[in-house]
């Protein structure tokens, strides 16, 4: 399998250099030359199948010419070693809940398998690496506890201040060993800015070994793609079809879940739910994608106003976006809607949804507009992690897991720094020394 950059003037690498390189040097994300087409007795034994034997099974048709069978099963066991369980919230309504990682949000499963995914590759050549990474909040620490005390590899993760989360901020900035953050005056978008910057100077890669660990790096969109599978498999009917809804940013959840759909998973459409960032559901509509300044919301890790990932979804569909509309349906709420669904959906049914999983349940119901087809709304936050906002909509301060409580005591390590691009080069250089 051969993987090519979605701007098309990079030439096509193998899934190890991809992943090592993060970016196609022609500024492109790469993608799969061609999504594999998956068996229909794959599909018939789902229900069947555990967890990692379904990943290992997708996975491999994705990495077989780099990673061996008894490496991929030990990365997988290792990275994906907590559950990802179907819950019925009510009738034909389904909660997957992504959240019992380590740092409790879903980018554990992509920053968890792509980590491993690294060190194999750089234990192979030896070579020492820096990894850099922009977070809105929840990437930083997947990242960050994913990469933390491997060997030979530096990770430094750019942050707006002051517009994560206290407790996010906790997760990432109170590790030290191998972990550094950087505190940017500025918008998720500039630190984004920052990030593809780097990547582009070539001066830089020339002093050091650069790679990326945001969403923009393959190894983290394939992984996101096994639990599509694990929700169907959980079904326990190898022929539903149900509705998924995926509360986006970035959006390298909802492109994980169409490489899936792709593959042949069985399943009506996909529901892309935003906050009021909603430059996905007008670029549905109008055809036309106008990036926009980021508004801040109450479901921050999805306040993006350029996500990066729309060139990959662009590139499954050939730019097609008739072809989008038979295959998405995309509906942006507001901060008042998010908590009236939080408010909502506890005192009917005693369910506690985050922020963000709220608009995944809230594009879900406004698509299914009561149509009894099952449908399956992706959590993808604990809701401790949004535990203030909880509270108040439900009267109750949710239950905080253990893993959270430990690192709230921590003190923050964090360098402050500015948005100018000349700031970050010389903080790596000399890093990089
Ligand atoms: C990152 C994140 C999202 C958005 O996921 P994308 O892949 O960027 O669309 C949603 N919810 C939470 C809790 C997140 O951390």
């Amino acid at each position: 399998m051969k993987y090519v950059s979605t701007n098309g003037l990079a030439p096509p690498v193998s899934f190890r250099e991809a992943v090592m390189k993060g970016q196609a040097p022609d500024g492109g994300l790469y993608m799969p030359e061609s999504v594999p087409q998956l068996p229909p007795s794959f599909f018939r034994d789902l229900p069947d199948l555990s967890w990692a034997e379904i990943a290992f099974q997708v996975a491999r048709s994705y990495t077989e010419e780099d990673l061996p069978d008894d490496i991929l099963w030990q990365i997988i066991t290792e990275a994906l070693n907590f559950n990802i369980p179907l819950k019925q919230v009510r009738d034909n309504l389904f909660v997957l809940e992504l959240f019992h990682g380590p740092t409790l949000a879903f980018k554990d499963v992509g920053a968890r398998f792509m980590s491993r995914c690294i060190a194999y590759f750089s234990g192979e050549e030896g070579e020492k690496l820096t990894i850099l990474v922009a977070t809105s909040g929840d990437t930083g620490s997947a990242v960050a506890h994913g990469f933390l005390g491997v060997k030979g590899i530096d990770v430094v993760i750019l942050y707006p201040r002051g517009k994560v989360s206290e407790i996010q901020e906790k997760q990432f900035t109170t590790l030290g060993d191998n972990i550094t953050a950087l505190a940017v005056e500025g918008t998720f978008d500039d630190c984004q800015r920052l990030v593809k910057t780097a990547f582009a100077d070539e001066e830089l890669h020339r002093s050091m070994n650069l790679s990326s660990a945001n969403s923009i790096n393959i190894g983290r969109l394939l992984p996101q793609s096994f639990y599509y599978y694990y929700a169907q498999a959980q079904l326990c009917d190898p022929l539903a079809r149900p509705v998924i809804s995926v509360p986006s940013g970035n959006f390298g959840n909802l492109t994980s879940g169409l490489m899936a759909a792709f593959t042949g998973l069985p399943m009506e459409y996909f529901v892309a739910a935003t906050n009021i960032n909603k430059v996905f559901p007008e670029y549905l509509r109008t055809g036309v994608f106008t990036p926009r300044p980021t508004i801040p919301t109450i479901s921050n890790a999805m306040d993006v106003g350029n996500p990066s990932n729309l060139a990959r979804i662009r590139y499954l569909f050939g730019d097609d976006v008739k072809e989008m509309r038979k295959k998405m349906k995309s509906f942006s709420f507001t901060d008042e809607d998010t908590r009236a669904a939080i408010h909502e959906v506890y005192t009917t049914t005693g369910y506690v949804l985050d922020p963000h999983s709220a608009i995944g349940y809230l594009g879900l119901v406004k698509a299914l507009d009561n149509d009894e087809k099952p449908g399956v709304f992706l959590a993808t936050a604990h809701p401790a992690k949004f535990k203030d906002v909880v509270a108040e909509e439900t009267g109750k301060l949710p239950e905080i897991p253990e893993r959270l409580a430990a690192c709230m005591g921590k003190e923050i390590k964090s360098i402050p720094i500015g948005k100018g691009y000349e700031e970050l080069k010389a903080f790596l250089l000399e890093k990089g020394e």
